[in-house]
């Protein structure tokens, strides 16, 4: 997953709040509490990040990644033209589950001038084809792996070059973070490298810090040089450049049908109770989607997700299109920093 912009607030203090009393008081709406708990936690974790050097669960984040690459080969094994979006999508979900971890998203699978936040539906019928991102999360108690990769199904010179730009742009971007490294000058880095294939990266899409059960924990690590002064502390960053032959920026498309808890809240209907609960208990605040919500319960499943949202609940991610309707590459690995090493925990070789 990759994080917009919509120059507001970020609501990933909320996130956390999610996390640690969703199951408490998922059947209360009290928001102004939230705020306040919301609040303590920014404190808290403005005090964490100067404290500690270490990586807390550092081995769940190297396991994720480790399998997280075995299921990037798994799927360039399968993703041909013509082959459908959702077999795809639900081969990978099950191999991630045959390699005991869980998906820490629903696989984007986004083609063309869609930049990202694409999964099928339950009855998709749509197939591979085009310029397709494949972005991929993998989660070990909530420690996650985020990656992704392009592929060009329609040998075109342009997407070929599109994808060599991202690609190039995270290399140039995984040697140049570090510790104390400003985000900005990632993000020159990056810049740099798809410009130098006459493209221009998507300004208001950028990767992110990583922490237990978020997956946009507040810093972001920008695609060009947006010459703001922060700089990276030890931590776990998704880095996902992406290179477009359009404006370079992306707008909101249509609704993806991937969701995540918004908000503390209640529904009336016994049955769509069971189901918040389900969403609370087996995602908590990461992103899931509607296909798994009709795995699990059905078409009524569907009717209830439709209630939680109107409830307000939920949040319902819409796809991201590239505004001048460009081609959109994108690629991505996550990086641990710590004080001793850089580790890229999505690129095992074995
Ligand atoms: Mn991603
Ligand atoms: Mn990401």
């Amino acid at each position: 997953m990759t994080e917009k912009h919509y120059g507001g607030a970020s609501s990933h203090g909320l996130k956390k709040d999610i996390n640690k009393t969703s199951s408490q008081t998922a059947g209360v709406d009290n928001k102004k509490k939230a705020d306040e708990i919301t609040k303590a936690n920014a404190e808290e974790k403005v005090m964490d990040r100067g404290r500690h050097d270490e990586i807390e669960d550092y081995n769940d984040y190297v396991k994720a990644g480790k399998i997280a690459s075995e299921i990037v080969k798994y799927a360039k094994s399968i993703i041909k033209l013509g082959v459908k979006l959702l077999e795809i999508a639900e081969k990978i979900d099950s191999k991630i589950l045959e390699l005991r971890a869980k998906p820490a998203f629903p696989v984007n699978l986004s083609i063309n001038e869609i930049a990202a936040h694409d999964t099928p539906s339950f009855n998709d019928e749509r197939t591979a084809s085009g310029l397709l991102k494949v972005d991929i999360g993998v989660q070990i108690d909530g420690c996650t792996a985020d990656t992704s990769f392009s592929v060009d199904l329609e040998n075109n010179e342009e997407n070929k070059k599109l994808i060599q730009a991202a690609e190039s742009g995270l290399k140039a971007a995984i040697e140049k973070i570090n510790l104390g490294v400003q985000t900005s000058e990632i993000g020159k880095a990056i810049e740099n490298a798809i410009k130098s294939f006459n493209f221009v990266p998507i300004h208001n899409l950028s990767g992110h810090l990583i922490e237990k059960y978020d997956l946009h924990a507040g810093i972001t690590i920008p695609n060009y040089d947006n010459s703001q002064e922060i700089q990276i502390e030890s931590g776990v960053y998704a880095i996902e450049p992406f290179s477009t032959d359009g404006l370079g920026n992306v707008r909101d498309g249509k609704p993806s049908g991937i969701y995540r808890l918004d908000k503390p809240g209640s529904v009336r209907d016994n049955f769509a109770r069971e189901v918040l609960s389900f969403i609370v208990e087996e995602y908590q605040s990461l992103p899931f989607c509607s296909r798994w919500i009709y795995k699990k319960f059905s078409s009524r499943g569907l009717l209830a997700l439709r209630q939680i949202e109107a409830a307000g609940i939920l949040h319902q991610y819409p796809q991201l299109v590239e505004s001048g309707k460009g081609k959109v590459a994108q690629a991505e690995h996550t990086v641990i920093i710590t004080k001793k090493d850089k580790v890229v925990t999505t690129l095992y070789s074995n």
